[in-house]
């Protein structure tokens, strides 16, 4: 047997207005080389740097999500190493203490994988070679950048995709970052090392270039291939960093592992120590959301949704929110009767938004969640049938009608006075008697007829199904009373 143990290293870029240290833009579109600098995040001498708070918080949040414990005493420090694109010769990041220790997050399959540490440190600028000399542009240099540090916890590559895409999710929905694993804001590595015993680590070899999920689980499998082969031939597995080649799809060394005496780590003096108050901590708790698997098995539970609906509402935050509102407004609406209103408006809403959402991408949807229960509510009803209801939520979208301008635009007028199915219905019995009889009999297809004249009293305003529903039972406890 051949045990694999893998751990992530993950770099985060925060979403914040400014830089880490200054008051540079945190701007990861800019396209203009060199526009957001200063003389901070260039390192000149004599400046001085500052510590965002909003970077912090955002370190904070993330850890607590994670079920991390928040440290309140933390320093920064100085990571030593020469490249073009640190132009201080030096990272500040915090290698003693980090300000968040011992989270975990919990897969699907029940197994707990556990966060040793998540600390915040700056990002590099971003260097560009052409065939006789590079570039560098250092709008990136200074950015907020958040390290997550995982234990070995993860045992095959499925299991270490599905970490990153929770860790993913919970970033985007808490706004933390954006996340995008094609822009760089999410950065993965992976440390692997098998073992013929299950209680005992094998050699490390640390993988990086890995900028896609696929990346990170092909280069997992091929990893443990690779060194899985090397063990049952009996031969060494050397410790180092190896890169994930995507073409030819499989992970090329790189360099000998360095050690962290190598960086040469000292604590940074030009910034004092970072003190966490209960009172800054409670402020951050405040604003705490769940987290997406929390809010989904919330649902799930209330209203009895379905795998399908949840994951249309969940595939798309916008979405999340705005049925998050909805949910709220329906019981300032309908209070004890919220639930069926709220049920009915994520199973049938959902999918009619997202698709409108991709048919229509406009930034501010006019959709308004008062507006929307309402025509939800015409639906449930029976008032309305699907077609309507579905007209009426994209004209909501696309241009913001309150409900009364809906039904005067659509003619539908009558449902204010609602219809009243029960009197349609007893009106084609009067004038259908022959066909009724024939029903009886044991004709069906006489009641497609009967519905046919309903709808056409109604002039297509009620649901087809309620009412053939209505129209069976009508006529069988007509005939009840009869015998
Ligand atoms: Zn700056
Ligand atoms: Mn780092």
């Amino acid at each position: 047997m051949i045990f694999p143990r893998i751990g992530l290293e993950i770099h985060i870029e925060a979403k914040t207005k400014t830089k880490m240290f200054c008051n540079c833009l945190n701007e990861p579109n800019e396209n203009r080389p060199n526009k957001n600098i200063c003389p901070i995040c260039l390192g000149y001498p004599g400046t001085l740097p500052l510590i965002n708070k909003e970077a912090i918080n955002k370190v904070i949040l993330l850890g607590l999500l994670c079920h991390g414990e928040v440290e309140k005493f933390t320093f920064f420090e100085r990571k030593h190493y020469f490249y073009p694109d640190l132009p201080k010769g030096y990272q500040i990041s915090q290698y003693q203490k980090p300000i968040i220790k011992n989270g975990k997050i919990t897969l699907s399959n029940g197994r707990v994988i556990r966060i040793k540490r998540i600390h915040i440190e700056e990002d590099t600028g971003k260097l560009y070679h052409y065939k006789d000399y590079s570039l560098v542009d250092y709008n990136r240099a200074g950015v907020p950048l958040i390290e997550l540090v995982t234990e070995p916890d993860i045992t095959n590559s499925q299991e270490a995709y599905e970490f990153a895409k929770k860790l993913r999710e919970i970033l985007v929905f808490n706004e933390i970052s954006n996340a995008s694993m094609e822009k760089g804001h999410l950065r993965l590595e992976a440390n692997i090392s098998v073992s013929k015993k299950p209680d005992r680590l094998g050699t490390k070899v640390e993988i990086k270039n890995l900028n896609s999920f696929k990346s990170l689980k092909d280069s997992i499998d091929y990893e443990i291939k690779r060194q899985t082969n090397l063990i049952k031939k009996n031969k060494k597995i050397i410790q180092q960093t190896r890169g994930w080649n995507e073409k030819l799809k499989k992970t090329v060394p790189q360099r000998a592992k360095e050690e962290a005496e190598d960086y040469r780590y000292f604590i940074e003096p030009d910034i004092p120590p970072l003190l966490i108050s209960k009172q800054w901590l409670n402020e951050i708790k405040k604003s705490l959301k769940k987290t997406p698997q929390e809010l989904k098995k919330d649902l799930k539970n209330k209203y009895d949704l379905g795998e399908k609906t949840l994951e249309t509402i969940f595939s798309n935050k916008t979405l999340v929110e705005f049925f998050s509102e909805v949910e709220k407004k329906a019981y300032e609406i309908f209070k004890n009767k919220a639930s069926e209103v709220i049920k009915t408006s994520f199973n049938f809403g959902a999918g009619v938004i997202l698709n409108l959402m991709h048919q229509y991408p406009i930034d501010a949807s006019k959709l308004k969640t008062e507006e929307f229960l309402k025509i939800i509510e015409l639906y449930q009803q029976g008032k309305i049938n699907n077609l309507i209801a579905k007209k009426l939520i994209k004209d909501q979208y696309l241009e913001g009608l309150t409900i009364a301008q809906l039904i005067k635009k659509h003619n539908l007028d009558n449902i204010n006075r609602s219809i009243d199915i029960q009197k349609i219905i007893e009106q084609i019995l009067k004038y259908n008697k022959s066909a009724v009889k024939s029903y009886l009999d044991g004709n069906e297809k006489v009641l497609q007829f009967l519905i046919g004249q309903g709808m056409k009293i109604a002039q297509g305003k009620i649901d087809p199904k309620t009412f053939k529903d209505k129209l069976i039972e009508t006529i069988k406890s007509t005939k009840l009373i009869k015998e």
